[in-house]
């Protein structure tokens, strides 16, 4: 090896696993629940009752709950002091105007209406933007916004970079979207054609894997050439401004609060689910830049979810959202969330268990087809993984893979989607050290 290319591995390897501060939890504990410790055989008969399948589990059942970290963040004491100061007020809750703040302040975007959670913002969204039989290009898919796409008519289309679709691809930002790919889509159809385009930070189904700032200022200048509308599903931005810092060139110092609005200022508008980075139990909503986006918007969240100042929420949960986008772009918290799931990553490695490289930010991946190679990929491998976790340890995870592909609306048939893979989702302030230990042995 020369020199030259010594150089360029030291620094990719940089790139890929920098240096870090000790992610030690910038928090301590003041409230605990206690969880139940069973047996083999208990477990055996639990998922056996459950159909295999881990969904169907009861929560008490469960030892170590990774299925989602949706709705599963532990609140911090000033959250849980702002849900004792809900305006339960049908129309003009103090509260909404508290989240509206927060929104604009570090998200960027002009407008807010608040939802239930995340889908119901998608619902709207996908209903006012997408004519039937017009295209949705994403980077990959989540299973609800896809849903909502097509639900409207939509005709989707993955322009992902293909390192996405390969487990062992060490790419540091494995969400970027392929610009060809768009572009020839765009030759293809017409922009006119193209309702939006969709792009997740960070995404999921690729195994939480960030996008770059320079892969989103670049589908901004492509779609703003064309006049094509740009969306993000905002739902692990944070997360995914944590990377940028991380790995991407020029970013080091600068503080993810403001990753995060400068992430956003290249997109239109987003929707979010306050379940995951906003760490709160309940909560979305859409927000957008455009005024007549935004009032069809309000006109449609009355129907679908409630008046256009309380979205489906209590007043005390737009409290408890507002405070806990504040304390997510925290770069102490940051740090020890992701820490957290790099190092269960790094546990699992050591006990060479296949996983998603490199890790994501909310999830650790283990590649089902590796546990199984023989299995044929319609017997569910990562479905199977994840029963037999459950039953060997008490750990519940969630299938990411066929099963979650769902079926194909014309045929009927199973999709099959490249990766099959088992996530393991850590919650927000929830486990310890030691949990990720027994977690990884
Ligand atoms: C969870 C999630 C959603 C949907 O949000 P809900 O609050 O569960 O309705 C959309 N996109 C991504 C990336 C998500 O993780």
């Amino acid at each position: 090896m020369t020199q030259r290319e010594d150089e360029t591995e030291q620094r990719e390897e940089h790139l890929l696993h920098p240096p870090r501060r000790s992610w030690a939890e910038p928090w301590k504990i003041k409230v605990v629940e206690p969880i139940k410790v069973t047996t083999r055989e208990y477990r055996a008969k639990a998922i056996r009752d459950a159909g295999y399948n881990t969904f169907l589990l009861r929560s008490e059942d469960v030892y170590i709950d990774l299925l989602t970290d949706s709705g599963t963040s532990a609140m911090s004491d000033w959250q849980w002091a702002g849900m004792m100061q809900g305006d339960e007020a049908y129309a003009g809750s103090r509260n909404f105007y508290h989240l509206e703040d927060a929104v604009r302040e570090y998200f960027g975007y002009k407008h807010l209406v608040p939802t239930h959670q995340g889908r119901g913002a998608e619902h709207i969204l996908s209903q006012i933007m997408i004519e039937p039989g017009q295209h949705v290009p994403n980077n990959m898919y989540f299973t609800t916004t896809r849903f909502h796409q097509e639900y409207a008519g939509g005709i989707f289309h993955d322009v992902i970079i293909d390192e996405a679709h390969d487990p062992a691809a060490e790419h540091p930002f494995k969400g970027d979207v392929d610009l060809s790919k768009l572009e020839t889509l765009i030759k293809e159809v017409g922009a006119d054609n193209i309702a939006y385009v969709s792009v997740a930070a960070t995404v999921n189904m690729a195994g939480g894997q960030p996008i770059s700032m320079a892969s989103i200022k670049a589908v901004r200048e492509l779609t703003g050439e064309h006049g094509i509308h740009l969306f993000l599903d905002a739902t692990r931005v944070v997360e995914n401004a944590y990377f940028i810092q991380q790995r991407e060139e020029g970013y080091a110092d600068v503080p993810v609060e403001e990753i995060v609005r400068k992430f956003c200022s290249y997109t239109d508008g987003c929707t979010m689910s306050g379940k995951k980075d906003a760490l709160v139990n309940i909560g979305g909503w859409l927000a957008v830049n455009d005024e007549e986006i935004f009032d069809k918007a309000r006109n449609m969240v009355v129907v679908f979810e409630g008046l256009h100042t309380y979205g489906g929420m209590a007043g005390r949960d737009m409290e408890a959202m507002a405070r806990g986008i504040v304390e997510s772009v925290q770069d102490d918290y940051i740090r020890a969330r992701v820490g957290q799931v790099e190092y269960l990553g790094d546990l699992l490695h050591q006990w060479g268990v296949p996983t998603v490289v490199p890790i994501g930010g909310h999830a650790v991946f283990l590649d089902a087809k590796q546990f199984y190679p023989h299995m044929p990929h319609d017997h569910l491998p990562a479905q199977t993984l994840a029963a037999e976790l459950y039953i060997d340890s008490g750990v519940r995870s969630m299938e990411r893979g066929i099963v979650s592909a769902g079926r194909d609306p014309e045929t009927g048939d199973h999709r099959y989607p490249a990766l099959e893979l088992v996530r393991l989702t850590i919650p927000r302030r929830v486990y310890t050290q030691a949990h990720m230990g027994a977690t990884a042995g």
